[in-house]
């Protein structure tokens, strides 16, 4: 009945832009991992924010779960209606509102995507540098305090998010931060909403940190025997203070995939690829003093360029990695995990993940962003293999497990959502009680997002 008269309601307000139709729920019910499908009751697509504001207070008033939709690309199950009601997706709030070249900074609405705001920032000399690996929305990547391949220099979005509006549990519609560089004014509510999930509120607005493009870009590759020399070769580049401005590592089985889907002739071995950015002597300087580390480290010569086009193919081939993984395995599923942890620990990590992989028999390549000590295995799920999703989960665990033993995170990146809620207790002790007592006072009627991130939810 609530639900009813809330839909009624909500249908008076959007009119078509609220859905009750079986594609348009199903396509809201799904997620890229291995969680069942799982559709909202409804999906309504705002286009202002005193309607998300409607929308939160009428959810609000008959007690509907209100859950935020960008572009669906989480893993952790994250925007699934585990408790029905209203997939609010911002498709439609997806504008540039006022680029500052003088500032360096950029306001835009949540349902915008990277690549979009890429375009649009293109004859400014000025990019936004978190780059995910699916096109995500900029309000998806707040709420999950994403990062990408670039933040090993430029930092996430807890470095490059200045200021947010966001509508609260209760319809109040809040400004956090300023479009000041640095602030002492208060609790930093920016942060709080940062990786909160949708659990605290719904983001209709932010202010992003841009940054200049540089006057030369080097790209290149490094193939290593082993992952130990590849793992150890990061290690020593990022505490010599080698200004790296993407340090990526991809195993064997991730460079065989490239090959089949990028139509690149990689040896099927680990390797690194990175970014240099700087002056043209510069980047010069660095390639040579990688290159140094690289052969040091066992690697084949380290062949760099700074041509656009080649630039350009290497990271789409990289950001293409998990579709190239996925397109190797006809059918199947993945569940995608990530662990981070501190950097003097990434060699150990890796290797003992690697083997437990190796030991179960599942295809489950890895690659990551390993100069943040950040990396993801692709475990591979095959349809009517009924043991597969159990002996990815145990993967799953154990990495989760050795990330906390190494002193680090059960989630570099990927966020909590449904499926990573168990290791918050393990992860934050009391902090995580902590969280469920801010849900508590910002959300007390559960309305936001329930099922995930914090207890009780
Ligand atoms: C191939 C692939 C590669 C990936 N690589 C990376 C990577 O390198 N780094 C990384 O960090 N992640 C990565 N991810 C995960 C994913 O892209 C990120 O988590 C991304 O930030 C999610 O954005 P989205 O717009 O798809 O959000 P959604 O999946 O739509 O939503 C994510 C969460 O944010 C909430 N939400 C969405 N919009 C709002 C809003 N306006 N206000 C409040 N809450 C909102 C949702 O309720 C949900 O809880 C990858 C995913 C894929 C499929």
């Amino acid at each position: 009945m609530a639900l009813r008269d809330a839909l009624d309601a909500l249908s008076d307000l959007l009119g078509e832009r609220l859905s009750r139709s079986k594609p348009d729920l199903e396509a809201h019910g799904r997620s890229e991992s291995h969680f069942g499908l799982t559709p909202p009751d409804a999906v309504a697509w705002p286009e202002t924010t005193a309607e998300v504001q409607q929308i939160v207070r009428i959810c609000a008033r008959h007690g509907v779960p209100v859950v935020g939709w960008g572009a669906g690309t989480s893993l952790e199950g994250h925007a699934l209606a585990v408790r029905g009601g209203v997939a609010v997706d911002f498709a439609r709030m997806n504008r540039v509102l006022d680029v500052r070249p003088e500032d360096m900074d950029v306001t835009v609405q949540p349902g915008l995507t990277r690549r979009a705001l890429e375009e649009e920032l293109r004859a400014t000399g000025l990019f936004f540098p978190v780059d995910p690996g699916a096109d995500a929305s900029l309000g998806g990547m707040a709420a999950t305090r994403a990062s990408g391949t670039t933040t090993v220099r430029y930092g996430s979005m807890r470095d490059n998010v200045l200021g947010l509006e966001v509508v609260l549990a209760d319809g109040r519609v809040i400004r956090t931060g300023s479009r000041a560089r640095k602030s002492a004014a208060g609790y930093d509510l920016t942060a709080l909403m940062l990786g909160s999930e949708g659990t605290l509120g719904l983001i209709t607005e932010l202010t992003l940190r841009l940054h200049g493009r540089p006057e030369a870009v080097a790209a290149g590759v490094a193939a290593f025997p082993g992952i130990g020399g590849a793992v150890d070769c990061v290690i020593e580049t990022i505490q010599m203070g080698l200004p790296m401005a993407r340090i990526e590592f991809v195993d064997a089985a991730s460079a065989a995939a490239f090959n089949a889907h990028a139509g690149t002739d990689l040896p099927e071995r680990p390797h690194l690829l990175v970014e240099l950015h700087g002056s043209e002597t510069g980047v010069a300087e660095q390639a040579e003093l990688f290159g140094a580390l690289v052969a040091e480290h066992g690697g084949d010569p380290f062949e760099w360029s700074t041509r656009e086009e080649e630039r350009r193919h290497l990271w789409r081939m990289r950001h293409n990695g998990y579709y190239a993984i996925m397109a190797a395995h006809p059918g199947a599923r993945a569940l995608v995990t990530d662990i981070c942890v501190p950097i003097s620990r990434l060699a150990e990590a890796v290797e003992e993940t690697q083997a437990d992989i190796a030991a179960s028999g599942m295809p489950g390549p890895i690659l990551g962003h390993v100069g943040d000590g950040n990396f993801h295995a692709t475990l591979i799920v095959r349809p009517d293999h009924a043991g597969d999703l159990e002996t990815a989960k145990d993967l799953a665990h154990r990495m989760a497990e050795r990330a906390l033993r190494l002193g680090g995170t059960v989630t570099g990146e990927h966020g909590v959502g449904m499926g990573k809620t168990g290791y918050m207790a393990g992860e934050h002790g009391e902090g995580w009680a902590v969280m469920g007592a801010i849900k508590a006072a910002l959300d007390p009627q559960g309305i936001l997002n329930p099922g995930k991130l914090v207890p009780g939810n």
